[in-house]
């Protein structure tokens, strides 16, 4: 438990959630500033700051829980896809975003840029090779 946790408020029923789904070691609620309607979060039991520290038993549980959360969303609201990931940054507890994509959307736009990054850095460091800088070299002379 942590003194001032919002995400321990609620497990302990404290704080008012809007809890979609839940087992024994985690819940999933809607996030209450979602980047897409039917956006969720799956929240474990337990005040752990990074989900690489969270026990097995609890790693399971979240990841069944986001599973079963992510048919829900699906089912609920048709998206293209449930994009997943983990931050414990802004609220220092442990929180999987399960969020609605659509094709285009400004979630689906900012993942098409990341992957646009990876692929472009390896595309970059072909530039750097000792053939290439050579070869630029020699248009450039040239020209
Ligand atoms: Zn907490």
């Amino acid at each position: 438990m942590s003194d001032g946790c919002a995400f321990c408020d609620i497990g302990e029923g404290t704080a008012p959630a809007f809890i979609v789904a839940e087992n024994d070691l985690a819940f999933a609620l809607l996030d209450i500033q979602p980047l897409a309607r039917g956006h969720c979060l799956v929240v474990p039991r337990r005040h752990v700051p990074w989900w690489d520290e969270l026990a097995e038993d609890e790693a399971d549980a979240v990841f069944r829980l986001a599973r079963t959360t992510a048919e829900k969303i699906r089912r609920a609201f048709s998206p293209d896809c449930v994009t997943m990931y983990a931050r414990g940054r802004r609220v220092p507890h442990t929180h999987v975003f399960l969020v609605p994509t659509y094709s285009r959307d400004p979630l689906d736009r900012l993942f098409n840029a990341l992957e646009g990054f990876q692929e472009q850095a390896a595309e970059l460091a072909g530039l750097r090779q000792a053939d290439e800088m050579r070869a630029a070299f020699e248009r450039l002379k040239g020209a």
